[in-house]
């Protein structure tokens, strides 16, 4: 998978893919019956709406001369008739349109975030988060404009020129001819614009998801950027990201603009050539005034379609744009995808296999393990030690199945895990990464999030049992203290004794935890000693340990290098060894433990 930045734009396809818009169908046909009933109605409409300029030639022509007022009476009346109507079906399709596009919006943006949370890890870790918000987000919200209504006009509009152009004939054909006679020139224009119009968008949108992209970043890497008092660089860079979305935008727009401005140009040349032709008409007696103002006014409105198809057209370019990125995502491959016939995991004893096992992070990159194998057995307690870049994470990231392994086998209890349902695999495993990362709401909230039917009392009972419950009920507002996003507001140390108290109340069989690294001061490293204690008894466990007290209490230590278990055995027996545990531990382990 392409690895993209901030400062690197997404690929870009050619030409305009329509099989996007036919995806849409899915979305559209809930409304289908409305849809027609609406856009048969709108047929009636359009044809009221062009009646005006005809009764104004028969009153012009019949009425006025022949002083036939009752005519003009009715001829009033059916106008302000035709205008109810319209307003009134003006009204109920704006509402019915804009129901429909925020329906569809909504039911996009799910399947999206849905299928966003199936999705691998190496997908999130191949791209800016901010390139994947701003797809949930405003390229959602920018197809709305088009499915609210956009796409309604585009066919009021048709009905609207054919409407005209039918009038037209009705009253002199030579006339009609030479309005027609501008649409091929107009054509020509629009089909050599549109290829630069939808290249100068795609690029817009691109430096706008470039910019969110650096925006997402700066954010979360706010401390640090400010620790390091880049502040000045880093608005260097995002006014650089500014300066290009602001260029790209002004190129669109003013390409944009050039059709609506040239059919401007074109449909003033035609009216003057019409008015010109009309009077010497009018002169010579073979067209009465009447049908030539009548035909001037639908001249006049004649271009209004077409250069709100263009605005339309312009809009579903852009859309294009837009649901390219949005559906590419959508067609995203889950990769690690239950197997057709795969089974439930349940109530595991917890014994762990790893036969042969081999993996890379992607095809063609240097193996991360090789043909690595140990057993282990349920309710021991793995120390995962050794060099940065090794591979433990690794290791409890293939346990986990947040990778597929490329060879060999993963077992718990003797069955491979590939072949597990990936929900009943991971709800037997409580998995605590270094930062334990909580989420907006209460204290309570965030333990419950282990179990979402755990009662008030069992989330104080988890949290007693690790240990949180004093300092949580140090806090004012106790289980309920609001905790910000991330967990800003709590201590590295309290966090993670809120994720023992959130796994405990999951109570998993296997528990996967990436020991924090971040110093913390002896009392708290004894409190949390304590209740990891409590949860690591009576289930498998692997820890990537950064504590010596962890290490020493856990059966045994597995030392990765060498793309495998380089060493394993109790502390003790490491330390017998002489190996390269001992070494680390010597240069790393005596210091902290004389501190
Ligand atoms: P450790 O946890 O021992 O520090 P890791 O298991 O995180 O090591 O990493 C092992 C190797 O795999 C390293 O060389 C690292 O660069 C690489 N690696 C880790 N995660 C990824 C990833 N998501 N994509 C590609 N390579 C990765």
């Amino acid at each position: 998978m392409a690895v993209n930045r901030y400062d690197k734009d997404e690929e870009l396809r050619e030409g305009v893919n329509f099989s996007y818009f036919a995806m849409m169908k899915k979305y559209v046909s809930p409304y289908a019956g409305k849809l027609v009933l609406c856009v048969l109605s709108m047929l009636l409409v359009s044809v009221l709406g062009l009646l005006p300029p005809y009764l104004i030639g028969i009153a012009l022509d019949k009425c006025l001369p022949e002083k036939n007022y009752t005519l003009l009476f009715i001829l009033g009346g059916v106008l302000i008739g035709a205008n109810i109507i319209t307003a009134l079906y003006l009204r109920y399709r704006s509402i019915f349109a804009n129901k429909m596009g925020m329906d569809i919006i909504k039911d996009i943006r799910h399947d999206l975030f849905e299928h966003l949370q199936k999705l691998p890890f190496s997908f999130f870790d191949s791209r800016p988060h901010g390139k994947i918000l701003v797809r949930v987000v405003n390229y959602i919200n920018s197809i709305a404009g088009l499915l609210s209504g956009g796409f309604l006009d585009m066919i009021a509009n048709v009905f609207t020129l054919f409407g005209i152009i039918g009038f037209m004939l009705a009253l002199d054909v030579k006339f009609t001819l030479i309005c027609l006679a501008g649409l091929p020139i107009f054509l020509v224009v629009l089909l050599v614009v549109r290829k630069y119009h939808r290249r100068a968008w795609q690029n817009y949108s691109t430096k706008q998801s470039n910019m969110n992209a650096y925006i997402q970043e700066s954010i979360s890497g706010m401390k640090i950027t400010q620790s390091f008092a880049r502040e000045e660089k880093n608005a260097e860079i995002f006014d650089g990201l500014c300066g290009e979305t602001k260029s790209y935008w002004m190129k669109s727009t003013a390409i944009g603009q050039l059709t609506p401005r040239f059919t401007a140009i074109l449909s003033t040349v035609v009216l003057a050539i019409v008015y010109y032709v009309g009077a010497r008409a009018i002169g010579a007696n073979t067209m009465t005034v009447g049908v030539v103002v009548a035909f001037a006014s639908y001249i006049s409105q004649f271009w209004n379609p077409i250069i709100g198809l263009t605005t339309i057209y312009n809009d579903i370019v852009n859309c294009g744009a837009y649901l390219e990125r949005i559906f590419e995502m959508m067609e995203e491959p889950v990769v690690i995808e239950d197997y057709p016939d795969a089974y439930e995991m349940k109530d595991v004893k917890g014994d762990i296999s790893f036969k042969n096992v081999t993996f890379a992070y992607e095809k063609g990159a240097p193996n991360v393990l090789e043909n690595v194998s140990f057993d282990v057995r349920a309710g021991e307690s793995i120390a995962l030690v050794g060099p940065t870049g090794a591979g433990k994470s690794t290791v409890i990231n293939l346990l986990s199945r947040f990778y597929d392994i490329q060879d060999g086998q993963i077992t718990v209890d003797g069955r491979d895990i590939k072949f597990a349902t990936k929900k009943s695999l991971r709800s037997q495993m409580g998995i605590m990464l270094q930062d334990s990362v909580l989420f907006t709401g209460t204290i309570a909230d965030n333990i419950r999030y282990g179990r979402l039917d755990a009662t008030d009392e069992e989330i104080i009972e988890a949290a007693k049992t690790v240990c949180a419950h004093d300092f949580i009920m140090e806090f004012p507002d106790g289980y309920n203290t609001q905790v910000t996003e991330g967990g800003a507001s709590l201590s590295v140390g309290q966090k993670q004794l809120i994720a023992f108290a959130r796994t405990l109340i999951a109570d998993p069989k296997i528990l996967i935890l990436d020991e924090a690294t971040s110093s913390i001061d002896t009392e708290t490293e004894k409190v949390l000693q304590r209740g990891l204690e409590k949860l690591l008894e009576g289930r498998t466990s692997f820890i990537i340990a950064h504590r010596l007290s962890t290490i020493k209490n856990s059966s045994r230590i597995m030392y990765i290098a060498d793309r495998g278990v380089a060493e394993a055995g109790t502390h003790d027996e490491l330390i017998e060894r002489d190996g390269r545990y001992a070494e680390l531990y010597r240069a790393q382990y005596k210091f902290l433990e004389q501190m």
